[in-house]
């Protein structure tokens, strides 16, 4: 894997964690639009990492809080997958990907940014990806692109 510069993640890195758990969070809040989430299946859900590694990088979350799948059951597991092909389904539809990797940090060591919570990272890619990603002088992901991209993968989730 080609390694991604993306220096907005340090807003992340370096920032004040919000209190409690995004994962179990948010989800409860019935505020998916302000919350960038795409998609609550029956016992996981879909939603946009707002620190991105790239352009359109999708997150799925079981509801349940565990720290590794060897802790949850089968049937969560392929709920997961299911939100997985889901998710690679519309990023296709919607901004033409070369590529994926899609992956699971588990534990600090790995470099897991909320190592209570197991989810599953979906990066799109393109050849000199890069160029996808329109930034400000301060190096931080805009706003209104998030926005963007959530209401054109929402109207192909929606489908
Ligand atoms: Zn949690």
């Amino acid at each position: 894997m080609k390694p991604l510069w993306a220096p907005w993640r340090m807003e992340f890195i370096k920032g004040k964690k919000p209190a409690g758990c995004i994962f179990c969070d948010k989800p409860k809040e019935n505020r998916d639009k302000e919350n960038f989430i795409l998609r609550k299946n029956r016992l996981s859900f879909v939603m946009m990492n707002i620190y991105p590694y790239n352009h359109a990088h999708l997150l799925i979350s079981p509801y349940q809080h565990v720290n590794g799948v060897d802790l949850l059951p089968i049937e969560t597991l392929t709920d997961m997958m299911e939100s997985v092909q889901a998710s690679v389904f519309a990023l296709r539809q919607a901004f033409n990907p070369e590529g994926f990797n899609l992956g699971i940090n588990m534990g600090k060591a790995a470099g897991a940014g909320i190592e209570d919570h197991v989810h599953i990272h979906i990066v799109p890619r393109w050849t000199g990806d890069i160029n996808f990603m329109p930034l400000i002088s301060e190096v931080k992901v805009m706003p209104e692109h998030l926005e963007r991209t959530y209401d054109k993968l929402l109207s192909i989730f929606k489908k």
